[in-house]
């Protein structure tokens, strides 16, 4: 049985997933919306927007060595992104499973990537990769009053606590 702390802890997990331009622009916003909200998983931030060059490079930091590094920042500022931050128990890992992995030629069906997508530089969604990054990532597409705290009614049938 989940205790009460215990379950307030799992509620402050929160993680960025965004659907990228070539979700967007194939309709799939609510298949993918879908898949976090059936799992249980909380949506507690929601936007669409289209990100500057820049604000594409920031999000990708990391990755700024790579050769794809400018293609995929062109791409992500090319068209609208739906933003969002899911919270609930696991879910930055848990996330990561949801989507598959990188290269949608090697994500497992049933996953967002393996059954919606084909090419690792067309792969619809990012996640976050850790709890480091959730956080980042987060503060670089939100600001905190964007951030919605509220008790989910079925929140008493997804987790154990009376
Ligand atoms: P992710 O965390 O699974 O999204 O993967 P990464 O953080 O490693 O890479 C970020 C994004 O860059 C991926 O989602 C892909 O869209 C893109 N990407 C990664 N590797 C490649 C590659 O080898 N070629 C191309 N064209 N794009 C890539
Ligand atoms: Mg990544």
């Amino acid at each position: 049985l989940l205790q009460d702390h215990q379950l307030h802890a799992a509620e402050l997990e929160r993680t960025f997933i965004a659907i990228k331009p070539d979700g967007v622009q194939r309709g799939l916003i609510a298949e993918i919306v879908s898949r976090f909200e059936r799992k249980g998983f909380k949506l507690v931030a929601i936007k669409i927007v289209v990100p500057s060059k820049e604000f594409a490079q920031k999000h990708y930091h990391d990755l700024k060595e790579r050769p794809f590094f400018n293609g995929l920042c062109d791409f992500l500022s090319s068209g609208p992104v739906v933003a969002m931050v899911w919270e609930g128990e696991g879910v930055i890992k848990y996330g990561r499973k949801l989507i598959g992995a990188t290269d949608p030629q090697k994500s497992e069906p049933g996953t967002i990537r393996g059954d919606l997508a084909v090419a690792v530089g067309r792969n619809i969604i990012h996640g976050s990769d850790g709890p480091e990054t959730a956080k980042d990532e987060i503060a670089l597409w939100f600001r905190p009053i964007e951030l919605v705290s509220y008790t989910s009614n079925a929140e008493k049938w997804i987790y154990e606590v009376n």
